[in-house]
């Protein structure tokens, strides 16, 4: 009888999966994709515009991680990938705009020069002070970002430098977010000795590397995805899972059937409420991750626009302002700019700010356009407006989540032929989600081969 894997979730992480599982188990296995959503991609979506796709979702990838620019050479899409104009991003703080400080550890300086001009005189003093100022860190221990870079650099730090990029990865804020899974190699400098902020920071940032961070599909994200279903040659069954339980040596998922392995490539919440009959402690741990939503709205430019050469615009937490920041994909991304159009993506909602998300779409649009005035001038009729929302959007890696993830991840490996995968584990971004993915199928795979 051919080997029968469920994979919950039709997110990246799932499409992965289900890919993987593929390669190894070969085109007898019975491999399905259940997905509450009519439409698979989870937190990816291509849309059209009007002028070709456009991500509206995740945009980009870690270009010098590996797995995303394998994984398309793999599936013969290496000619999608397409790097950033090369331009910087900015800063709106103080009602002016600044440029993105350099050299910086998620925003965090390891020293006043990085962030001066974003921050007070008295700020800068403090930072340049912070060398001899002494320290303590208990090795092995966590905290908030915030907790940790107020108390030495001060308050305008965070709001100004850290929150602003924090926003953009998780939809987090600095107290949202824990030192040692956000800022791995910071921790392991503190934990090392460090004996300032300071120069952890110097001995956590990475070493200069040539080439584009970033990368992106030319086409978007939609390709991908198309790619690894047709590769998966998975079944796509639409429904939410809503329980599993052991059947002898196999696993019965409510109301998909029974089946020899699952993988939950779903959000923390949804695994939770799956675990929870089989791992009881381990669904309790995932029931408090957090999730923070956010909406995108994309607006398309016909015409020419005075957009700044820039890729985009952090917004600062104590700025006067409701989006949290501005791609500006037209500058961004040489592949749109051919276009002749414009598009700018303004974002909003971070952790414990979900109301906006709610706000309707014309709310949202017109926030969009007042925001972007404000800190452009802009006040163009865009010809197209898109709103995203995406609720539970960022799982915040709160202090104590690499600890969680552990205990989750051993409650887990109790129950034979049941993996978990997805972005609330090793990381947010795709590469992240890619590689945990890809770890869960080779499990499954172990587990079930004759
Ligand atoms: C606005 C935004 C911008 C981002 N930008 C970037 C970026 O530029 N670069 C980057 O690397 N990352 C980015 N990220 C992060 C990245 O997109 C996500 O972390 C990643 O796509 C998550 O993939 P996933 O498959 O783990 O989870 P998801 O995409 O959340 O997929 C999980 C799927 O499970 C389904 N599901 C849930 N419960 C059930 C159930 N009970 N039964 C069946 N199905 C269920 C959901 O409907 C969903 O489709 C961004 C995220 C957001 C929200």
């Amino acid at each position: 009888m051919s080997v029968s894997v469920a994979v919950i979730g039709g997110g990246i992480s799932g499409l992965v999966a289900a890919y993987r599982l593929r390669c190894s188990l070969g085109p007898d296995a019975d491999i399905s994709i259940v997905e509450t959503s009519s439409r698979l991609g989870g937190k990816l979506r291509t849309v059209d515009l009007g002028s070709g796709p456009v991500d509206i979702g995740a945009e980009a990838f870690i270009a010098r991680r590996p797995e995303v620019p394998a994984l398309l050479a793999e599936l013969g899409l290496s000619d999608q990938i397409v790097y950033p104009a090369g331009l910087s991003p900015l800063i709106w703080s103080q009602g002016s705009l600044h440029r993105l400080p350099a050299g910086t550890l998620m925003g965090i300086p390891a020293g006043g020069d990085a962030v001066a001009g974003l921050v007070s005189s008295d700020t800068l003093s403090r930072i340049s002070a912070e060398r001899s100022v002494p320290f303590h860190w208990e090795c092995g221990s966590d905290c908030s970002v915030a907790h940790l870079v107020s108390e030495r650099f001060g308050d305008q730090v965070v709001r100004r430098s850290v929150d602003p990029l924090l926003g953009g990865v998780y939809s987090g804020l600095a107290e949202t977010i824990g030192v040692r899974a956000a800022l791995p190699t910071l921790a392991a400098a503190l934990d090392a000795g460090a004996t300032s902020l300071s120069d952890a920071v110097a001995a956590a940032l990475p070493t200069p590397a040539p080439g584009p961070v970033f990368g992106a599909l030319k086409d978007g994200y939609g390709v991908l995805l198309d790619a690894l279903l047709g590769a998966s040659g998975a079944k796509v069954i639409t429904a939410a899972a809503s329980g599993l339980r052991r059947e002898g040596t196999r696993w019965f998922v409510d109301p998909i059937g029974t089946v020899d392995a699952v993988i939950l490539a779903v959000p923390a919440p949804a695994a939770a409420a799956l675990l929870a009959d089989v791992a009881p402690v381990a669904a309790r741990t995932a029931e408090e991750i957090r999730l923070a939503s956010s909406a995108v709205v994309a607006l398309r430019f016909a015409g020419d626009i005075d957009l700044p050469q820039n890729s985009g615009i952090l917004v600062a937490t104590d700025a006067d302002l409701t989006a949290k920041a501005f791609t500006l994909s037209s500058r961004k991304w040489t592949h749109l700019a051919q276009r002749g159009d414009h598009l700018v993506r303004a974002s909003f909602g971070r952790f414990g700010a979900a109301e906006i998300v709610e706000s309707s779409d014309a709310e949202l649009i017109a926030l969009a356009r007042e925001d972007l005035s404000t800190v452009t001038g802009i006040t163009d009729e865009p010809t197209v407006a898109f709103v995203q929302r995406w609720h539970g959007g960022l799982p915040q890696y709160a202090p104590g989540h690499t600890a969680m993830v552990a205990e989750i991840e051993h409650g887990v490996a109790e129950l034979a032929g049941v993996e978990v995968a997805g972005s609330w584990l090793h990381g947010v971004g795709v590469p992240a989600c890619v590689a945990v993915a890809q770890t869960a199928a080779a499990r499954i795979c172990e587990g079930v081969a004759p």
